[in-house]
């Protein structure tokens, strides 16, 4: 059953864009809380996060009014204003250190928090060479030096799904698609 549960968020975690997840060189396909959940706001479905990822990424004195970081969930649904929810707690942008890069008026937009690529500097690449190596350029980092994304990004796990959707959508905006 464990390992049933391993090799289900691996998948989830490393998009089905990239066939070449080696989880022996870098950690972002370390087993991520499985559960679900709906938004209460805005009723789309969340995925559960790590407390160790928030942890880092909570504002101090957020962590101080929590009983615990267990069994929260990310909201990454861009017009919702909740980031993490669990029960009826809600924490907002304001209670996270990082800019949340999903977020509708998050700027910079980061999409990749490990390795510092936004949805500007990918329109940036677009715009000047028809094309961006985001995705070359990250996954090479992801093997050397490797990536953290369980404790920088604030969906707490692998980015190479948001940096692909991201593309996409910057390349329609753009008229490349
Ligand atoms: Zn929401």
């Amino acid at each position: 059953m464990i390992t049933f549960n391993i090799k289900q968020n691996q998948q989830d975690c490393c998009d089905t864009t990239t066939q070449s997840c080696d989880t022996n060189s870098h950690n972002c396909c370390t087993p991520q809380p499985k559960s679900k959940e709906v938004c209460p706001k805005c009723n789309n479905k969340a995925k559960g996060v790590l407390a160790k990822t928030l942890n880092t990424l909570l504002k101090d004195e957020t962590k101080e009014k929590l009983d615990s970081l267990e069994g929260f969930y990310y909201c990454k649904t861009p017009s919702c204003e909740v980031v993490y929810f669990k029960d009826k707690t809600f924490l907002t942008q304001d209670d996270v250190k990082v800019v949340v890069g999903l977020k509708d008026s998050a700027k910079p937009a980061t999409v990749c928090y490990c390795f510092e690529w936004t949805k500007e500097k990918i329109k940036e690449d677009l715009q000047n060479n028809g094309k961006t190596d985001a995705l070359e350029d990250i996954k090479a980092k992801m093997k050397d030096p490797g990536c953290s994304c369980e404790i920088l990004n604030p969906s707490g796990g692998c980015c190479l799904g948001d940096v692909t959707k991201a593309i996409k959508e910057i390349k329609e905006e753009l008229g490349l698609a």
